[in-house]
């Protein structure tokens, strides 16, 4: 089959890659579309020391198991849902877990995944499939009010205009009245205030600890320190983006001010689906390419120039 593999820090389309093998719990999906995100370009650069087959973002159709025939998405955490983290309640920190995309498991960037049948959700036949396919990051952003209680009163800085930050912010401006994204892209906050956000740019940003909750979406180690300028004494910053390598910072203000901490991933696709549905996220204004399976490695270099928002790749018609 044709897939996108990371093999080192080298990435190629091969043709004559071996279609997944399936375990007993997985069910084959023929992959119809995927959408490039940042930890796959992350990746690329030796982050999780990754290789094989890219990509955690798809909608496909599988072609076995109860939902055979029909539309799915996928979680990307595959948990053996046996040992005493999964049995607490906790599968997506399974010691023993792969990740599509991303650790010990080959990913969507090709023509067929291997999936657990468990993590699949059905997509409303209503639902285009440009839109299914932001599921997980929607979900990610849904993961914030699984982790904090959100008061409509409550003062949210989202930092970050990219594709995280703006599906949290929308998120978020459903839950609280007073959501202001800071970012750094003239293009990108324009886009957010178009959806109904307040935006401000990172050199105006309201630095006055007034913060109650800031949500950190730079993916840049600058993200916590800015953070910790923003947020009041024992507020809450919540990390939503991964940076590799090491971070050196003062952690005083952070005793001090007694401000939470709170790293948060993956999230609730059974949310996110009912908010691309009813349209409370509206995430087309965020597409902003998309490229044949053939062509994926001019289409993740596509990803990663600025201003980009989501490249999506088509792998097959349904
Ligand atoms: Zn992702
Ligand atoms: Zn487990």
């Amino acid at each position: 089959m044709r897939a996108i593999v990371l093999d080192r820090d080298r990435v190629a389309v091969r043709t004559d890659h071996p279609e997944p093998s399936l375990r007993h719990d997985e069910t084959m999906v023929q992959v119809l579309c995927a959408g490039i995100c940042e930890t796959d370009l992350q990746l690329i650069r030796g982050y999780m020391g990754f290789h094989g087959v890219l990509g955690h973002e798809f909608v496909g159709v599988a072609q076995t198991g109860p939902l055979a025939g029909r539309r799915v998405v996928g979680e990307i955490n595959c948990s053996c849902h046996r040992c005493h983290t999964c049995m607490a309640g906790r599968p997506t920190h399974c010691p023993h877990r792969s990740v599509l995309g991303i650790l010990n498991h080959d990913g969507a960037f090709a023509d067929f995944i291997a999936v657990p049948q468990r993590n699949l959700h059905a997509v409303p036949d209503s639902m285009p499939t440009d839109v299914a396919v932001f599921t997980e990051p929607v979900a990610a952003a849904f993961q914030i009010p699984d982790q904090l209680a959100i008061k409509r009163q409550d003062h949210i800085v989202v930092l970050g205009d990219g594709r995280l930050g703006n599906l949290c912010a929308q998120v978020l401006a459903g839950l609280s009245r007073h959501v202001l994204v800071v970012g750094k892209h003239v293009s990108k906050l324009t886009l957010l205030r178009s959806l109904g956000l307040s935006t401000c740019l990172l050199a105006n940003r309201p630095d006055d600890h007034s913060a109650d909750i800031v949500v950190d979406c730079t993916g840049s180690p600058s993200g916590l320190p800015t953070a910790l300028n923003l947020v009041r004494p024992r507020g809450t910053i919540v990390l939503k983006t991964t940076v590799a390598g090491d971070q050196t910072m003062a952690w005083a203000p952070v005793v001090i001010d007694e401000v939470t901490i709170v790293g948060s991933r993956c999230g609730p696709f059974d949310r996110a689906l009912i908010a691309l549905e009813t349209g409370e996220v509206d995430v087309l204004p965020l597409m902003s390419g998309r490229f044949d399976l053939a062509h994926g490695v001019e289409a993740l270099e596509h990803a990663a120039k600025p201003g980009m928002l989501k490249v999506l790749l088509d792998v097959s018609q349904s």
